[in-house]
């Protein structure tokens, strides 16, 4: 797959970083991405997307944080 930038993005699989709210940098390990080879841009398919949030909810449950979802605005 080509990224925008021109160069080749790769799948790969292994830990991403993400920022979040709550606890900042979280580590998500197993995550499969696709990751370019020349700017090391990232890009994840919706269902890793899913698994990070997921995953990210469950740090912060463990670390007492609740949140409220699927509630509208
Ligand atoms: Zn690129």
């Amino acid at each position: 797959m080509q990224c925008i930038c021109g160069g080749e993005s790769v799948l790969q699989k292994g830990l991403i970083e993400f920022n979040t709210r709550f606890l900042g940098k979280i580590i998500v390990p197993d995550i499969e991405f696709l990751e370019c080879d020349s700017c090391g841009d990232q890009l994840l398919t919706p269902e890793e997307s899913d698994k990070a949030i997921d995953y990210i909810a469950g740090e912060e449950r463990k670390r007492g944080i609740y949140r409220l979802r699927g509630k509208g605005k």
